[in-house]
């Protein structure tokens, strides 16, 4: 750890802590790099309301002001990752850092808050969905985000790709007219929960490319379409179409084999597979060098928990969403996957 700050450090010219601070600060170009670090969480520590009215993209919220502030932390903040801290002016993120530093964290705060930030034209948002960050084999960020379910946003190189987009699931909306047209939309089958031609809609321009299995290319007469075991090379995004079918019986119609997909995507060597609505199934097995997996985990429509577990194992990504859960209770899954050095990442929007 010591090692990897040294060299943040280095690469985002952080300022040396002085005297007994044991914390770190940086200016606002130090910490716009620090957000497209995986190996770095973005903390708001101002009050709920300051939060909700602009904070920056993919930041957890935890008010310092709280009695608890540091055992939320402790809750929910990785140990083995640099905390980057800010509030509106720097006095705030400063006393959280190093209360946070104290308990063992490694902290940096942004000098002048997010007055600072804004005084500097960078973006705000008041969205709340959580991003992932992670590195690809060139060292580019490539970001995730948790919308809805089976609804994933990625963010790549200037790229939008978003994978079974849905505006509406019983009360929950996404509003993805807040959200830049895609560059690729996949969609894995035409379940409502996954096929949504309004959001396609909303979503789609001249240059998107939309990808589907036949049925719902045949719904929309629209979409390059890609069957079970199809290879298609889009740019800087190469993509394969897994199965993704019901095993067990009595539940065999809700995806009949050789009609939904999954899809592995491999974007600038980083491969990320995308289950869809399945069940553990052979081909699973000739999935190699996953770095990310999404693994659905409802029944009875997917995976009860021990089958994703059984499925996890089997491809053994590095990092796993269990995610298309519904009321499935999951905190089970990272007790039993972590000593496998799979670092599962539960997302509550993917109920
Ligand atoms: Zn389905
Ligand atoms: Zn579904």
């Amino acid at each position: 750890m010591k090692r990897f700050f040294q060299c943040l450090l280095a690469t985002f010219g952080l300022t040396t802590a002085c005297g007994q601070q044991n914390f770190e600060t940086t200016d606002v170009q130090g910490f716009s790099l620090l957000t497209d670090n995986p190996n770095v969480v973005i903390l708001d520590v101002r009050t709920a309301s300051e939060y909700a009215e602009g904070h920056i993209e993919g930041a957890i919220h935890l008010d310092q002001g709280q009695s608890d502030f540091v055992e939320q932390a402790k809750a929910q903040l990785p140990s083995e990752k640099t905390i980057a801290v800010y509030c509106k002016r720097g006095r705030r993120s400063a006393s959280a850092a190093e209360r946070l530093a104290a308990v063992g964290y490694t902290c940096v705060s942004l000098n002048g808050g997010i007055n600072a930030w804004k005084e500097a034209y960078m973006p705000l948002t008041t969205s709340t969905y959580r991003v992932d960050v992670f590195q690809t084999k060139s060292g580019k960020p490539l970001k995730i985000q948790a919308l809805m379910h089976a609804s994933i946003r990625m963010q790549f190189d200037g790229k939008e790709i978003e994978i079974d987009p849905v505006t509406k699931l019983g009360n929950r909306t996404i509003d993805y007219t807040s959200m830049p047209k895609a560059d690729y939309i996949f969609v894995t089958h035409e379940h409502a929960d996954h096929y949504d031609p309004n959001a396609i809609a909303l979503l789609s321009a001249p240059h998107t490319r939309l990808v589907t299995n036949k049925r719902c290319a045949d719904m929309l007469s629209a979409g390059t379409v890609m069957n079970n075991g199809d290879k298609q090379q889009f740019g800087d995004l190469e993509v394969e179409a897994i199965p993704a079918y019901n095993t067990t019986e009595g539940h065999l119609q809700f995806h009949p084999k050789g009609r939904d997909n999954g899809y592995l995507l491999t974007i600038n060597g980083l491969r990320i597979y995308v289950a869809g609505d399945t069940e553990e199934i052979p081909e699973m097995a000739e999935l190699k060098d996953i770095d990310i997996a999404f693994l659905p985990c409802n029944q009875p429509y997917t995976m009860k928990t021990e089958q994703l577990i059984k499925a996890a194992k089997t491809i053994h990504p590095r990092v796993l969403f269990p995610y298309h859960s519904g009321q499935t209770n999951l905190s089970d899954i990272p007790a039993q996957l972590t000593p496998e050095g799979i670092d599962v990442r539960l997302r509550p929007d993917f109920q």
